[in-house]
């Protein structure tokens, strides 16, 4: 159960979950929740306030990073932008009170989603529904591009699968196998080819070591702007889907 605490003037704003799960108390941040105090059942509230107080420059650090301040929770979007297959998806809402919240294709490019947004854990759902779409919406549209990397480097993989991951936009398994990261679709063009490529070419060298490098900047000689391009990348995904 979420209850979203008051503003302290000195801390970032926070909710708390009790978890029978948890062993012990922590913090936890996410563009869609925020700051999140989970805390092991029977645990004496007023540590929540305290263990937020204790690690406040880090949790600001970390929301700042994600671009939610600390009283700001992620926004259902209104579109979302693909840019790396040029297409822009616009999305409906319909409130149906009571209802399950659902998620469906209304057009080419336009979803619909209904249920009720009051509901307690409307944002995780939305979200759930969200990554999911794009997983398939992935698994549809990026295997072309896959395949031109693949066709213009020489570099092979034996199969291809879509995530939807936090941290990693992509890797690679020792038997080829290419783990490409959903979220893909909202970069540029260039850096999602980039990432594939990067990708592709650990299928030759499992590490990040010298000739690792050597391979891929014979295929793409910019590999530096484009590395660095990439570290502020996260920035292009919707928060409610960071
Ligand atoms: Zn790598």
């Amino acid at each position: 159960m979420d209850t979203l605490r008051p503003v302290d003037h000195n801390l970032p704003a926070f909710s708390v979950r009790v978890s029978p799960r948890a062993k012990r108390a922590k913090l936890v941040c996410s563009a869609s929740q925020g700051l999140v105090v989970v805390l092991p059942q029977g645990s004496d509230p007023s540590l929540a306030g305290r263990l937020v107080a204790h690690h406040r420059a880090w949790a600001e650090r970390v929301l700042r990073r994600l671009g939610a301040s600390g009283s700001r929770i992620a926004q259902p979007p209104a579109e979302l932008s693909l840019r790396a297959v040029d297409s822009v998806v616009c999305l409906d809402y319909v409130r149906r009170a009571g209802q399950e919240l659902r998620l469906n294709d209304s057009g080419p490019d336009r979803l619909l989603i209904s249920g009720d947004q009051q509901a307690p854990g409307y944002l995780s759902g939305l979200r759930a529904l969200l990554l999911s779409w794009l997983r398939r919406r992935a698994a549809r549209d990026m295997p072309p591009l896959v395949r031109e990397q693949s066709l213009r480097s020489g570099l092979a993989c034996s199969a291809v699968r879509f995530r939807a991951q936090r941290m990693r936009w992509g890797s690679c398994t020792a038997a080829g196998v290419l783990h490409l990261n959903a979220k893909l679709l909202f970069l540029s063009r260039e850096l999602a080819d980039f990432v594939i490529l990067h990708e592709l070419c650990h299928t030759v060298h499992m590490n990040h070591s010298p000739r690792f490098k050597g391979l891929l900047a014979s295929h793409e000689p910019d590999m530096e702007r484009l590395d660095a391009a990439l570290r502020t990348a996260g920035t292009m995904v919707p928060a409610l889907l960071n």
